[in-house]
């Protein structure tokens, strides 16, 4: 089962992903964006990380719900209030119980991204964090593993798309060719989940 422990540990461990990661994150978003995805996350999740040890939020739903309190308020761009929500409809789905297994947590995250869509108005292939996010929820049944593998692939897929959501689709026909910075952060975010967990999956 997954208590608050586990839901806290997956926002550090997201938290130290997005610190080691930022640089690449910002590259990617200088190829079709304004080259701030990676400061943005890192700027939002040092405030996640810092909250959660604050408050210490004693239910998986509290601290989702808090986390994505903190992204909305702390970035800037559009990955703040999409992510936010992506967390804190998450952290609703998962209601007040005290654990969570992990076909509960699917669930959940399919409401999250369902938020994301309505929020953002994109849908797979439109080459946003959906693309990852969309392939790890159906695969999160078969565990985290498979979740993370099919969240990396699903980055990797956004390269010969062209963008039809977010700043990339100003480029039109040039956002073609390089790999989209918030699916390849959503894939961070889900591989944190498999870390979190160690070896004792829930
Ligand atoms: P901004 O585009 O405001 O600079 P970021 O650089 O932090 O914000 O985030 C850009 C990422 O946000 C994109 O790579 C894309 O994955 C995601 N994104 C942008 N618009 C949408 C949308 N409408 N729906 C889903 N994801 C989106
Ligand atoms: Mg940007």
């Amino acid at each position: 089962m997954l208590d608050a422990d586990f839901f806290r540990r997956w926002m550090t461990v997201a938290a130290a992903s997005v610190d080691r990661e930022a640089g690449r994150l910002t590259a990617l978003d200088s190829a079709i964006g304004d080259a701030d995805h990676g400061s943005n996350l890192q700027r939002g999740f040092r405030a996640v990380a810092a909250t959660l040890e604050q408050e210490a939020p004693d239910t998986p739903g509290a601290v989702l719900a808090l986390s994505g309190k903190q992204l909305i308020s702390t970035v800037g761009g559009a990955s703040g209030p999409l992510y936010g929500t992506l967390l804190r409809r998450t952290g609703k789905a998962l209601g007040d119980a005290a654990e969570v297994d992990t076909g509960q947590l699917a669930e959940a995250l399919r409401a999250g991204v369902e938020g994301v869509m309505a929020l953002g108005g994109a849908a797979p292939g439109d080459k946003t964090m959906l693309d990852a996010l969309v392939p790890a929820v159906d695969a999160l049944g078969d565990g985290f593993a498979a979740a993370r593998a099919a969240a990396e692939a699903g980055a990797e897929a956004t390269t010969p798309l062209r963008a039809r959501k977010g700043r990339a689709s100003y480029l039109g026909e040039r956002s073609i060719g390089h790999q989209d910075p918030g699916a390849t952060s959503s894939a961070l975010l889900i591989a944190a989940l498999e870390e979190a967990a160690g070896t004792a999956e829930g």
